[in-house]
């Protein structure tokens, strides 16, 4: 039989530029099986959204269906990766897999199953083999002095240590080998004809162990299950419809610095979603823009965007030096504020029924996509924690139940910047007025009318105002901020 090898898929799901299945792929000569464990643990979590394991789901279907049109396959299993992996590698007895690979992963809880299952695994007799995909610079190589374990608090320094060494060529390589992913990607749009290229199903290795339902394939379960809960349109999902996001992109990408501040203008990607499972890259983008020239003097589209990317890069690299802030304040100064967490305004700004149009055009837009626009994320995690004096970890909880892209690292660092509790945050003074954003940045009313159609016929001179053509505002502003100066000053 063919020799072979198994790659461990979790958020990394696609073929094109997958770093660590690329390379078993080659160690077997095209004997690669894809293995994907579903984690009781994982799925108990209080930040689980079935929302958001919707789009996973229907992402791991998309992928199991390119794997077995390229020749390989993909096994999803309902156990979780300790039990399953033990269950599988005894079984597999002849011949034995060559390999177990996966990509790395930062986030405290994965770093420690992975750490794991990989002793588990070698326990078993097969090595494994791990490689960088999820991130451009994994937070262990970019530290403040090479050698020391000192890392960057301070996004300025950071960024610029980012461009110098992504200019490098080691670095650089990382973008521009992407290349060949994309032309696959680009066959694939076009229903080009591509030779399978993997060499084994599941099926003919269990067939060989005599017994070709060896396993049971749970995927098509858990969809159906998981169904039930789902209470908004999921958006298509899979590496391709990722890559037809990014073509779009490509050609507004020149307008995201004038546009991607107002949401009632599609001026961003749209790609968190696709980011988060890994349905593409960062390093696969910034190839499909061309964006390989780094001249941060200029302002422009092209940079601002990077300079996006690079922030994500920013809050990876904060989670992995301090786990920590995954239940705390990065500030330890700030970790024992005293909110107020009145839990009828929580409800009322988590219905987006608080009074304020733009704020709860936000939370009715939350809640009816699983996507918020970037903009309307600070001003409505702002209100929570300065006007309604509500603690982040709240709106974080909630905002990972909601959204589709919720993402430990951003989301946390988003909270915490918007909270003034993490690293390099909004200072705690400059407050948010939500009417004076609301009037710069959806002037004309347009995105308020689209989540608050009871304010449709109101005209855009009138709308901003909280309670001059709506629901009484739960709270004063003026008065709201005088309080949260106090909170943060004590
Ligand atoms: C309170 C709060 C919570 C957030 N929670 C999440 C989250 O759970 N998941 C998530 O992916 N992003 C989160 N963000 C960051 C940002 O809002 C989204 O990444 C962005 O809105 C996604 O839309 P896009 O892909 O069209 O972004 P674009 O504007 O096209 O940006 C491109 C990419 O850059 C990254 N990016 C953009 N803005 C930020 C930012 N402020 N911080 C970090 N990365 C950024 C994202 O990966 C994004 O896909 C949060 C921001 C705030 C203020």
């Amino acid at each position: 039989m063919q020799q072979y090898g198994i790659h461990w898929f979790r958020r990394d799901l696609r073929i094109a530029g997958n770093s660590a299945l690329k390379w078993n792929w080659k160690k077997n000569q095209g004997g690669t099986l894809g293995v994907f464990f579903f984690d009781s643990k994982f799925l108990s979590r209080p930040d689980f959204s079935h929302h958001r394991f919707a789009f996973f789901l229907e992402t791991l279907k998309e992928l199991r269906s390119e794997l077995r049109e390229m020749g390989g396959d993909l096994l999803v299993l309902d156990q979780g990766p300790d039990e399953g992996f033990s269950d599988l590698l005894k079984k597999l007895h002849a011949p034995r897999p060559t390999c177990v690979t996966y990509n790395r992963d930062y986030e405290p809880f994965a770093r420690e199953r992975d750490a794991r299952v990989s002793r588990l695994i070698e326990g078993l007799g097969v090595s494994v083999h791990t490689m960088r995909d999820h991130l451009v610079v994994e937070p262990h190589e970019l530290q403040r002095v090479p050698g020391t374990p000192s890392f960057y608090q301070v996004y300025s320094p950071f960024c610029k240590r980012w461009l110098s060494l992504v200019e490098g060529e080691d670095f650089h390589e990382r973008i521009t080998e992407q290349k060949e992913a994309l032309q696959y990607l680009e066959k694939r749009r076009l229903g080009q004809t591509i030779e399978p290229f993997f060499k084994l199903t599941w099926k003919q290795v269990f067939t060989h162990l005599g017994n070709a339902n060896l396993f049971e394939d749970a995927l098509d379960r858990f969809i159906s299950e998981n169904q039930k809960s789902v209470k908004i349109k999921i958006p298509p999902a899979g590496s391709l419809v990722a890559y037809e996001k990014l073509r779009e992109f490509r050609s507004g990408v020149d307008d995201y610095l004038e546009k991607r501040d107002f949401p009632s203008i599609s001026g961003t990607s749209g790609l968190s979603i696709f980011f988060k499972n890994g349905s593409i890259t960062p390093a696969l983008v910034l190839a499909g823009l061309n964006l390989n020239e780094f001249e941060f003097k200029q302002k422009s589209g092209r940079i601002q965007f990077l300079k996006e990317i690079i922030w994500r890069e920013f809050y990876y690299h904060i989670l992995y030096h301090r786990p920590s802030v995954e239940h705390e304040a990065f500030l330890s100064h700030y970790q024992d504020l005293k909110w107020q967490n009145n839990p009828e305004w929580f409800e009322a700004w988590a219905e987006g029924k608080t009074g304020f149009p733009i704020i709860d055009a936000g939370m009715r837009q939350l809640k009816t996509t699983g996507w918020m626009h970037n903009r309307v994320r600070m001003i409505v995690a702002s209100f929570l924690t300065k006007d309604l004096l509500i603690d982040w970890k709240w709106g974080e909880k909630y905002f990972m139940n909601q959204l589709l892209d919720g993402d430990l690292a951003p989301n946390n660092g988003g909270w915490q910047w918007a909270a003034s509790t993490g690293c390099d945050p909004q200072p705690y003074f400059r407050i948010f007025n939500p009417l004076l954003q609301s009037k710069k940045f959806d002037p004309n009313g347009e995105y308020i009318k689209k989540y608050i159609p009871e304010l449709r016929h109101v005209p855009s001179s009138e709308i901003h105002e909280p309670g001059l053509r709506y629901i009484p505002p739960i709270v004063d502003h003026a008065t709201q901020k005088e309080k949260a100066l106090a909170l943060y000053r004590r």
